[in-house]
Formats: structure tokens, C-alpha cells, sequence
């Protein structure tokens, strides 16, 4: 099994090469804010307990993207390998993962991190406003979540760089050129585990 944590602030691009990897590799591409953002759409009780929290910015209570991660675990039993996609964020939610995977005899493979600057991570956020439409893609909450990567998500650099486990790739080129890099890190690093 090969679980891939992919990591970076906001805006980095890792909804888009997540994917282009986890159909590369055959992994199960896991995304804890396309999962959410779902509920938001159905309206289910979850969803309606998220929605305010992430329109703001904020992140979603730890508790609750745990159950949801145990669940996405439950269910994928059989897959090869995750490409895990805003999952951990925050330092508990790491340690919570190191539990989860050792219940199955598991560990984090590799954490791969996009690079990106904060004056390109804005302007990027903001064209995706215009794009896409994302309820929290307004300059004022691009500001929160940016605060929040700040507060809660970068400390687990060092959570995984202590584990030999952090590796950053340049976040700025071409889609092709910077999935090539994330690629070719990949490989290095399955056969060294080989
Ligand atoms: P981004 O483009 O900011 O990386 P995501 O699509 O990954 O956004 O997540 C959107 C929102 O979903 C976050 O701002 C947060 O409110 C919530 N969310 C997603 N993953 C998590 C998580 N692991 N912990 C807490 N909240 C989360």
C-alpha cells in the first residue's frame, strides 16, 4: 500500500494533480473538501453542521473529519493506495491518521508538498472565485484559510520532516511539468521501499 498525503496551503493545486496522480498510480484520490462540500449539496445533517464553518474559512472540527476519514478507510479496504488531498490539517488529525493506519498494519508512505508562493496563491484563489464559484473563494475568507494553513496545518511540516517522511515540490509551471516532478518522486520513492 502506498499512502500519499498530498500537502500545501490553499490555492497550491493539489485537488488537480491529486486526481492526474491517483489515476496514474490506481490510488483512491480521497479530497476531505470535495467529501464535505458534497454533504453542504445533499443538505444531510452533516452538511448542514459544516456549511457556516467552511464558508468562513474555518476548518471543520478534527472529530468530524476523523469519522469521516475512518469511514473512507472502512470502505476502501481493497484499493492499492490513497492520495490523501486536505487530510491531516491539523497536528491531531496527523496523529489520529498515524492510528488509523496502524490498525491495519499501515503508515504514511510519503508527504509531498506544492510550493507556492502567497501573492500567487491569492490571485490563483481568487480567479477560481470568478471560475467556479466556491462560496469561500471571496478575498476575505481566502485571508482565513490562509490563516488557518498558517496556525494549524504548517506545524506538520515538521511532524513529518522529524519521519523522514517530507518531500516539496516547486507548486509553479505548467499542470504537466509540475505532475512530471510529483511523478518521478513518486518512483524514486517506491523503489527505495522496494
Ligand atoms: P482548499 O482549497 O482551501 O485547500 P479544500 O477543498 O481542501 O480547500 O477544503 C475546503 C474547506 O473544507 C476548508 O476550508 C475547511 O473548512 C474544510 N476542510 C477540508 N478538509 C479539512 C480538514 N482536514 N480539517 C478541517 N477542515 C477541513
Amino acid at each position: 500500500m502506498f499512502n500519499l498525503i498530498l500537502f500545501g496551503p490553499p490555492g497550491a493545486g493539489k485537488g488537480t494533480q491529486a486526481v492526474k496522480i491517483a489515476e496514474k498510480f490506481g490510488w483512491k484520490h480521497v479530497s476531505t473538501g470535495d467529501i464535505l462540500r458534497s454533504e453542504v449539496a445533499q443538505g444531510t445533517p452533516l452538511g448542514l453542521k459544516v456549511k457556516a464553518v467552511m464558508e468562513a474559512g474555518h476548518l471543520v472540527s478534527d472529530e468530524l473529519l476523523i469519522e469521516i476519514m475512518e469511514s473512507v478507510f472502512v470502505k476502501n479496504s481493497d484499493v492499492k493506495g490513497f492520495v490523501l488531498d486536505g487530510f491531516p490539517r491539523t497536528l491531531k488529525q496527523a496523529r489520529e491518521l498515524d492510528v488509523m493506519l496502524s490498525k491495519s498494519g499501515q503508515k504514511v508512505t510519503l508527504v509531498l508538498a506544492l510550493k507556492v508562493d502567497e501573492h500567487e496563491l491569492v490571485g490563483r484563489l481568487l480567479t477560481r472565485a470568478l471560475d467556479q464559484g466556491r462560496k469561500d473563494d471571496t478575498e476575505e475568507v481566502i485571508k482565513n484559510r490562509l490563516v488557518q494553513y498558517h496556525n494549524h496545518t504548517k506545524p506538520l511540516i515538521d511532524y513529518y520532516k522529524e519521519q523522514k517522511l517530507f518531500r516539496e515540490v516547486y507548486g509553479v509551471g505548467s499542470i504537466e511539468e509540475i505532475f512530471n516532478t510529483l511523478s518521478s518522486t513518486i518512483l524514486e520513492h517506491q523503489s527505495i521501499q522496494k
